[in-house]
């Protein structure tokens, strides 16, 4: 084994093929179906991706290249233009969707609202002409910071409908990241509400943006416009600050989409802080709408018929790429919710489901691990009979879960599309096709057609079957990430420069460890960063966290590595407990024995810590880095902006 590559100890054998009714109704019908779209687009792919622009996109003005490669900085569709929000919205109105629902929205409350894509377009016109009114030009940037509410889409959408390019700052994040982010990018208008309700609170949005601008702490903000959603009291200047509804009942309905070319920017947004400082991802017109539509179509298999949900956040890639943009593109209903699972409602996500009939569930590995904990009573007491394909995104999801999802949630009839993917990437890059694709539960399966992905050791070589290495992608694609926001540098530093070929060609490497199987099926293996080395065996923590969660005790679990004199590194594992189980050292025994058991003496913890939580970022991925620190003994390194309960830490150094 050599040292630049990981370990992988975990084998799981179990395969779920497709029903053959669900392949037949399927837009992509068969493996066969896709080996032959993958073997297209590898063999030609600027013949591909050219052939499905034409045929699923409307354009002003075609492109006169394809790509316009310089590693490792991409164009695509050169000299075309376009425009997002058009496809997204004007050319459903000439069809019979013109009054089908495009946003479906349930508030936390209980409150909801339908727009049709007709009604939704008169609100993306009339907001993106409440703009241009407060100053708003092509190329200008804006920052959206809002609550999870039909106008956080419209913004968007009125931004891109006339070329300002929008950063999106989840609602979550505290003034001071907002500050940063609003600084980052130069906004010059900010829209906000005066606050939302998350978790049966209300969070003061205003409150916060205030204190992000005062005294003068984002110089290009000229000004803010305030969509009102909880009604509380809130402070509005003179002059800087609008109401929304104010200006909106005198907006025009008319605005014209503005003609974009291709490789305008078309929003900013940053990574989710998992492993270090977030970075600024910049994307672009057409090629984002291009890969954002055709993933959206064929690995969620959308139809007119469906009732499409995910759970994520605007403020995130995937709200961005899943709730707004590949969704509308595709004509499709798209739900969004306010709320979120919590004490108070542990039920909520399957009322909603009950209530509005979705068809396509999207939501993250943390959540599945929350819903296991909080007892099968809540899915168990609904009708989730609409659902017919299920969708997880965020971080490897451990094979236990994957069975619990398809089992309670999915009535084991539904497939579950693992996709992995990136805030860079824009799209899905590893992913089944759910009539095509036999899924392999914590295996993302198969790279999208037009995605050479492999795994590679340091100087891009190729790994065997079932050796972890790193995961890389080895031609552009039309959505990945065209720089860091003014920092061409540390683009190519990032994501270009850690696999270094001999024969100089450019591999794009993103962080994650990962191995392909004998089917060619890709397991990520867990972040690099995190890999541990235990005795001159790197392993990921992907495969011993699975090894935990297997065991019936164990709701979810984190391990890094600690130093140890003897093995280098040693297992010390963090785990919260199911809700029936009490944590005791006899516990503590057993799971070491059953970590054994599963993977082997190699990968024993030598510690396990009981916690009540684990740290996490506010888009809801275990962050290890702080857990390395702790195990060590050490202070805290790095940034902790992007942590969602800063008091989680406490309790664990506290306990320790
Ligand atoms: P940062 O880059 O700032 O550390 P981040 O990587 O968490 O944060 P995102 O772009 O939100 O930021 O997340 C992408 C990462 O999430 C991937 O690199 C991968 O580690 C993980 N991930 C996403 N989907 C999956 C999946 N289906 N299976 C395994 N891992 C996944
Ligand atoms: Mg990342």
């Amino acid at each position: 084994m050599s040292e630049t590559t990981i370990e992988s100890i975990l084998q799981e054998k179990r395969l779920f093929a497709p029903c053959s009714e669900f392949s037949q109704n399927a837009n992509i019908k068969s493996f066969a179906e896709y080996q032959q779209l993958y073997e297209q687009s590898i063999s030609d792919p600027e013949g591909f991706w050219a052939n499905l622009a034409e045929t699923e996109l409307d354009w002003f003005q075609k492109w006169d290249r394809v790509l316009d490669w310089q590693p490792p900085f991409a164009k695509w569709f050169v000299n075309g233009k376009i425009n997002i929000s058009y496809n997204c919205l004007d050319r459903h109105l000439t069809t019979w969707r013109k009054n089908k629902a495009a946003i479906i929205w349930e508030g936390e409350p209980g409150d909801s609202r339908t727009l049709t894509y007709a009604q939704l377009h008169r609100e993306v016109c009339q907001m993106a002409n409440v703009f241009k009114q407060l100053g708003v030009k092509k190329g200008d940037r804006v920052g959206i910071y809002m609550p999870m509410i039909p106008e956080a889409a419209i913004a968007m959408l009125a931004c891109a409908r006339i070329g300002a390019p929008h950063s999106v700052v989840f609602g979550g994040f505290s003034a001071e990241a907002l500050k940063a982010r609003l600084q980052d990018a130069e906004a010059k208008l900010v829209v906000t509400a005066d606050g939302g309700f998350r978790k049966d609170k209300v969070v003061p949005l205003k409150d916060a943006l205030d204190e992000a601008l005062s005294n003068n702490g984002v110089p290009s903000v000229e000004n803010v416009l305030v969509v009102q959603r909880t009604k509380q009291t809130i402070n509005m200047q003179e002059g800087r600050d609008h109401w929304w509804h104010e200006l909106h009942a005198q907006a025009s309905i008319n605005c014209p989409p503005e003609p974009m070319d291709s490789e305008d920017l078309l929003f900013i947004l940053y990574t989710s802080g998992t492993t270090g400082k977030p970075k600024g991802v910049v994307h672009t017109t057409g090629g984002y709408n291009l890969y954002t539509h055709i993933t959206t179509k064929w690995a969620f298999d959308l139809k007119d018929t469906d009732v499409y949900w995910c759970t994520a956040d605007v403020g995130w890639i995937t709200g961005h790429s899943y709730i707004v943009y590949g969704p509308l593109s595709n004509g499709a209903t798209s739900l969004m919710y306010e709320g979120a699972p919590r004490a108070s409602n542990p039920g909520c996500f399957w009322d909603v489901i009950e209530k509005y009939g979705v068809t396509i569930f999207y939501t993250a590995p943390t959540a599945i691990r929350a819903f296991i904990k909080m007892g099968d009573e809540h899915p168990n007491a609904r009708d989730l009979s609409s659902l017919r394909i299920l969708g997880t995104v965020g971080e490897p999801i451990n094979p236990e879960a994957w069975m619990w999802y398809h089992k309670v949630i999915g009535g084991e009839r539904c497939p579950i599309v693992d996709t992995w993917w990136q805030t860079e990437t824009g799209g899905f890059m590893i992913t089944p096709l759910p009539g095509a694709t036999s899924t392999k539960p914590g295996s993302a399966t198969r790279p999208f057609p037009g995605i050479i992905a492999d795994v590679v050791d340091l100087e891009g070589n190729s790994v065997g079957n079932n050796q972890g290495g790193y995961l890389v992608i080895k031609h552009p694609w039309p959505s990945m990430m065209r720089t860091v926001y003014k920092d061409d540098d540390r683009f190519r530093r990032t994501y270009w420069e850690h696999i270094l070929p001999k024969n100089g060609k450019y591999l794009y490497f993103a962080g994650d460890g990962a191995r392909k199987d004998e089917d060619g099926y890709f397991w990520i293996m867990g972040r690099v960063d995190d890999v541990m080395n235990i005795s001159g065996h790197r392993i990921g923590t992907m495969e011993v966290e699975s090894a935990l969660v297997s065991h019936p005790a164990v709701a979810e679990a984190a391990v890094v590595g600690r130093p140890d004199e003897l093995k280098g590194e040693d297992v010390y594992a963090f785990v919260t407990l199911e809700g029936s189980y009490q944590p005791s050292e006899a516990l503590k025994e057993e799971l070491k024995k059953h970590v054994v058991k599963e993977i082997g003496a190699i990968a024993r913890p030598g510690e396990i810590r009981f916690a009540d939580a684990l740290p996490k970022t506010r888009s809801g991925k275990i962050i290890r880095r702080f857990l390395r620190n702790l195990a060590a003994g050490q202070e805290l390194v790095g940034d902790i902006s992007t942590m969602e309960d800063l008091s989680v830490l406490d309790k664990l150094r506290e306990g320790a």
